[in-house]
């Protein structure tokens, strides 16, 4: 008799609602799409609604048999701006009003398969929701957390009970920021208090952001297992210490080299120049790159979610102006805290630097920083930036803005030598100098790190590299869930 064939394991996945974990999230979710598997991808409205204003993603997943958006509430009012100001808001309303959604959605078969109907086989969530891990463990639907931040700063985070209950925690006034910590394993020989992640900055050790991050991220041992977008040779040393905690990891990064590689050949014009945006992109920067000499442009982009003064940004003009060095400028509409709007102080800078800057309110930043002419990268420090800087070899200068960011700038000068670390300082001498030594004096001693770093980087997502197995193990174990059913009825609260 001829058997059924068997339906697909069908993934639930759902990023925390900001762009670098929408981002690499979606990127996973593609990886998965190209190797047969059902998904559905669950965005908060708000994200959803601009994702589809400002990208293909409709047309781009459309292709993909078995695979559907849904949306839920993240519990903050529409206009209310999702920047760094208000991120804690948005954790308070995912737990108060998505948490509830969240379970009922998938009770009542909302996010049941679009080509089967069967509910998810495994779900893949954002490893700083640890919510998902209860829900899915009363369905008994096993869950993943990929958690989007280096290893270097998932480890820092874990280890904050410890540095408390050691007395290096909290941070007391009139610190000296520079003091070594000695109770992130294996990082007591460079670790300082400025270098921990910036929700470690406050005098109060039961202030909510800390015990929040501290502890969801302790929950991930709980979880079938762990996702990190790294690799072995950036981060092998801290995920061996991670290990002990979570014995099942799987590094699968740098996800969007791993992602062109998987495409290969597939990849039509169109997707190569798709993005995951929540913003406009504006292309113009590239022709304006094609006639800039190589490796003359320092690139200066702060996220999609950092903020900044006047004052600091009237430093950072007055540093590149002053470094004579050409200069492509991401200024989001809201960047600039205060009375003037980005549009405005753009307007002013391209002015001044007469044809040597460029500025833009988001750019195409993957082919930016694989564009010949761009020879650095002032950047704010998140995962997503860091590594798409390590793929291209682009050395960096860091000046991290708050969370995982002030712990992977520290790696990126300290550790692995790929650039330096302007944490904590803001004045126009520090930024026209660190440009110089990153371009001119210091460039061959930085370069060197940033071309073996990038080699290794490509190593890892190439057939037999180990991201490229750890994803194929990943889809293995995925396969193998799917097989082991599920319990019928949820166990209510
Ligand atoms: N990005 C972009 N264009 C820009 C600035 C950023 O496409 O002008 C992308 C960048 O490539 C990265 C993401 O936005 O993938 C930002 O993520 P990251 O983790 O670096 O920082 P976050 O925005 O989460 O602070």
């Amino acid at each position: 008799m001829e058997q059924e064939p068997k339906a697909p394991p069908h993934v639930l996945i759902f990023p925390l609602p900001a762009q670098g974990h929408v981002n690499s999230m979606l990127k996973l979710a593609e990886l998965l799409a190209l190797a047969g598997l059902h998904l559905t991808f669950l965005n908060s409205d708000y994200i959803h609604d601009r994702l589809v204003r400002h990208t293909d993603i409709l047309a781009r997943f459309a292709g993909f048999p078995g695979f559907q958006f849904k949306t839920i509430s993240d519990g903050l009012p529409p206009d209310l701006p999702r920047d760094g100001e208000h991120f804690m808001e948005l954790f308070s309303a995912l737990k108060s009003v998505t948490k509830p959604l969240f379970r009922e959605m998938l009770i009542s078969g909302q996010l049941d398969s679009l080509s089967t109907g069967g509910s998810a086989t495994c779900m893949i969530v954002d490893g700083i929701l640890s919510f998902p891990i209860d829900v899915g463990n009363d369905l008994g639907i096993p869950v993943i957390h990929f958690r989007t931040i280096s290893a270097c700063s998932f480890w820092a985070y874990f280890s904050v009970p410890d540095m408390i209950e050691a007395g290096e925690l909290p941070i007391r006034g009139n610190e000296d920021m520079d003091r070594l910590i000695s109770k992130v394993p294996g990082m007591e020989n460079f670790l300082r208090c400025r270098d921990l992640p910036s929700f470690c900055r406050v005098r109060n050790m039961t202030d909510q952001n800390l015990q929040l991050v501290a502890d969801e991220t302790r929950q991930s041992p709980r979880a079938h297992a762990l996702i990190l977008n790294t690799f072995e040779d950036l981060e092998g040393p801290v995920l061996s210490h991670i290990r002990t905690q979570c014995p099942k990891i799987y590094t699968i990064g740098p996800l969007h080299a791993l992602l062109k590689k998987k495409l290969g050949s597939r990849k039509s014009p169109m997707q190569s120049q798709s993005s995951n945006s929540l913003f406009e992109v504006d292309r113009s920067c590239m022709e304006w790159l094609d006639a800039q000499p190589s490796k003359s442009v320092i690139y200066v982009s702060f996220g999609s979610i950092t903020t900044m003064t006047e004052d600091e940004f009237t430093e950072l003009r007055h540093g590149l102006i002053a470094s004579k060095k050409r200069f492509l400028w991401v200024i989001r509409p809201e960047t600039v805290t205060g009375e003037h709007g980005g549009g405005q102080i753009a307007a002013e800078l391209v002015k001044l630097t007469k044809g040597t800057g460029y500025v833009v309110g988001w750019a195409p930043q993957e082919e930016v920083l694989a564009h010949p002419a761009i020879g650095g990268f002032l950047t704010h420090s998140g995962w997503n930036s860091t590594l798409e800087s390590i793929v291209a070899g682009v050395p960096m200068i860091c000046w991290p803005y708050f969370a995982d960011q002030q712990t992977n700038s520290r790696f990126v000068s300290e550790v692995w030598k790929l650039g330096m670390d302007m944490k904590d300082v803001c004045d126009r001498v520090t930024v026209e100098k660190m440009v110089n030594e990153l371009m001119m004096e210091r460039r061959e001693e930085i370069m060197k790190s940033a071309v073996e770093m990038a080699r290794l980087a490509r190593k890892s997502v190439n057939e037999g590299g180990s991201s490229y197995c750890n994803f194929d193990r990943l889809i293995g174990d995925i396969r193998l869930m799917s097989k082991g059913g599920r319990k019928v009825s949820p166990i209510l609260d």
